[in-house]
């Protein structure tokens, strides 16, 4: 099989795969390098695409061996391409944006999902950059279980559009907490304030963010006595190893939210150990 021949079915093939970026190039040039090498006839095209994160090629042979050979090559591609970012090519995971699935590495992820940001004068902003103050908003609409909100300014009402917010972001209560009440309809209204009048302690973050017995900065429940954990105290070490390790990278996702006060007496229950043991079972 002549080199050349490969080459050009690779780069001939590479723009019949709708990606949302350059990342994956790198592999889907070994996977058609494998197709080849592995009896795929090169005069036909392969196409592929993204989709939910994942790289999706199926292609398909009269000849059942062939067949089988072909399957177990794009399986293979299409779990490598989960845990490859689609923008870089470097080491990532999938991730959820706006309800959307994207594979991608950290960096790429934070950047893809800036982080909303209120300062002393009421802008709200990503990346420095003002979209809205909240003294130009006229009404607000927030979902009955308070997670997503939409603001509305003259002008974005005049064009029948509005701003979204959802709970999944930083800094979302700090921007319910700041909205002036008036600007809700009465029946949200008090929800909202009891809401942030009956926040209580969470043992487990340390943030004063319990609401009904979940927590709205971790979002972990309160322990209970009904609970499969015997112990109070190990199910509070768990939760908080989980948040250490931080293996979705929440944690750093959220490391800027100001929506929550901290607790001033929070008690770590791990220890070195713990954490030893925990990530023997993980890696
Ligand atoms: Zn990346
Ligand atoms: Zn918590």
């Amino acid at each position: 099989m002549k080199e050349d021949d490969i080459n050009g079915f690779i780069e001939r093939n590479l723009k019949n795969f709708s990606v949302n970026s350059t990342g994956w190039n790198d592999l889907i040039r070994q996977m058609l390098f494998e197709l080849a090498v592995g009896g795929w006839n090169m005069k036909n095209d392969v196409f592929g695409k993204e989709k939910f994160g994942e790289l999706r090629c199926s292609l398909y042979s009269e000849n059942e061996e062939l067949n089988v050979t072909l399957k177990i090559i794009t399986d293979k591609y299409s779990k490598l391409s989960q845990k490859t970012c689609e923008i870089c090519g470097r080491e990532g995971k999938i991730r959820t944006i706006n309800s959307w699935k994207t594979t991608l590495c950290l960096n790429d992820f934070l950047d893809q999902n800036p982080v909303m940001e209120i300062d002393n004068d009421l802008n709200i902003s990503y990346r420095k950059k003002t979209m809205l103050n909240i003294k130009d908003v006229i009404k607000a609409e927030v979902e009955f279980d308070l997670k997503t909100l939409e603001l509305y300014t003259e002008a974005s009402l005049d064009r029948d559009e509005s701003f979204s917010f959802s709970s999944q972001n930083p800094n979302y209560y700090l921007l319910l907490k700041t909205i002036h009440d008036h600007l809700f309809s009465d029946d949200v209204r008090e929800n909202i304030s009891d809401l942030f009048h009956t926040l209580k302690d969470c043992e487990i973050c340390g943030y004063k963010a319990l609401h009904e017995n979940s927590c709205l900065r971790c979002g972990n429940e309160a322990w209970e006595d009904s609970q499969e954990y015997g112990e109070k105290s190990d199910y509070i070490k768990d939760c908080q190893v989980d948040i250490f390790i931080d293996e979705d990278d929440f944690e750093k996702y959220f490391k800027y939210d100001r929506s929550f006060e901290k607790v001033t007496d929070h008690q770590i229950l791990f220890t070195h150990n713990d954490l030893n043991e925990y990530e023997k079972l993980l890696f």
